[in-house]
């Protein structure tokens, strides 16, 4: 099946995805800016670059969601400079078709389809689940020393990594990007769940839209990719350990605003991303409940109790204890679809 986007097209073989290979980075294919760098990439891509030591590998996956082009944007600047990694270094960019769909950089993932970073638990037919198996075999055939996937928080905030292990080699390779480890038991099909033989870390760089996050992500990878022992610890991390979501329940309504808006269910605040890793005390207000009623929300985990953390208090929903939240969003589309954030008591 042959899919047009305006100007780039991309092969899907019927047997499963073909991932573009590029080993040559000329002039032509780095373009004038990202963007067109991107667009030259034509659809999902593996890019190889030849390190110093060729006897290993290093991993770096990015845009898997395609409104998060901090870690595309450290790439292109990086071949630009003609960087040489130390040891072999793999970069999949994985979702160019959602992200160069208009207006470019704004969508997750296409519309009507899959979250491709949910795809990677299980074997379903359709096009992203084959697009998350064919990474995953490209992963595996060079036997990495270690696997980054870099990603940007749709709210602004800070830079965070995220593992499902929270071991010494894991917290080594987060602490090239930031200071900020959390290690999670919440199992959503993302690619870091995935065993590949090797660590594999999140970054979260922090908001698409904060040029601070595209200064972490690209001295992030150029440590990373500098280092000749990777798991020498980089600096000393912040750890918060098994985070929730609060997540929405499907038939509510949700807007961001300054005051309560009585045609929706819920009005959370519009300067709600300032909590992200903020300090969040017992009944801190985040919004406007229009009936009064927890029941519009749920958590990630039914065994514990959205009221055993936030309640209402005068329309209000605050917090019922000492917080750390993040990953919020003032996205309503994504605020539904994935969740309005994520939390941990503090410790
Ligand atoms: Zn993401």
């Amino acid at each position: 099946m042959r899919f047009q986007h305006g100007n780039y097209n991309v092969d899907y073989a019927m047997s499963g995805i073909k991932l573009n290979h590029v080993s040559e980075i000329s002039p032509q294919l780095l373009g004038a800016n990202t963007l067109q760098f991107l667009s030259n990439l034509g659809g999902p891509t593996v890019i190889h670059i030849p390190g110093k030591d060729k006897s290993r590998c290093r991993v770096i996956v990015t845009l898997l969601h395609g409104n998060e082009p901090s870690g595309l944007k450290a790439i292109h600047s990086l071949l630009c400079d003609n960087f040489v990694p130390q040891v072999n270094t793999k970069i999949i960019i994985a979702s160019v078709v959602a992200s160069l769909t208009e207006p470019v950089f704004t969508h997750r993932m296409l519309p009507g389809k899959r979250d491709l970073n949910r795809c990677f638990n299980h074997d379903e037919k359709d096009l992203q689940h084959m697009l998350a198996n064919a990474i995953c075999e490209e992963i595996k055939a060079c036997q990495p020393e270690g696997i980054v996937d870099i990603h940007n928080t749709s709210g602004s905030g800070p830079s965070f990594s995220v593992s499902i292990d929270s071991s010494r080699q894991h917290q080594a390779i987060a602490s090239y990007f930031t200071h900020r480890f959390i290690f999670t038991d919440i199992r959503l099909g993302s690619i870091m769940e995935k065993d590949f033989g090797c660590p594999i870390v999140t970054i979260e760089a922090g908001g698409s839209q904060d040029t601070e996050a595209d200064v972490t992500a690209i001295n992030g990878i150029r440590a990373y990719l500098s280092a000749d022992m990777l798991f020498a610890q980089a600096q000393e991390l912040a750890l918060i350990t098994h985070p929730r979501r609060l997540e929405l329940c499907k038939e509510s309504s949700l807007h961001y605003g300054d005051h309560l808006n009585p045609a929706v269910d819920i009005t959370l605040r519009q300067d709600i991303e300032g909590f992200n890793f903020g300090n969040v005390v017992q009944n801190t207000p985040l919004g406007w409940i229009k009936d009064n009623d927890l029941h519009h929300f749920h958590l990630d985990e039914p065994t514990q109790r959205v009221d055993d953390f936030f309640s209402i208090v005068d329309g209000m929903l605050v917090t019922k204890k000492h917080l750390v939240l993040f990953m919020i969003t003032t996205r309503v589309d994504i605020a539904k679809s994935d969740c309005l954030l994520y939390f941990a008591e503090k410790p």
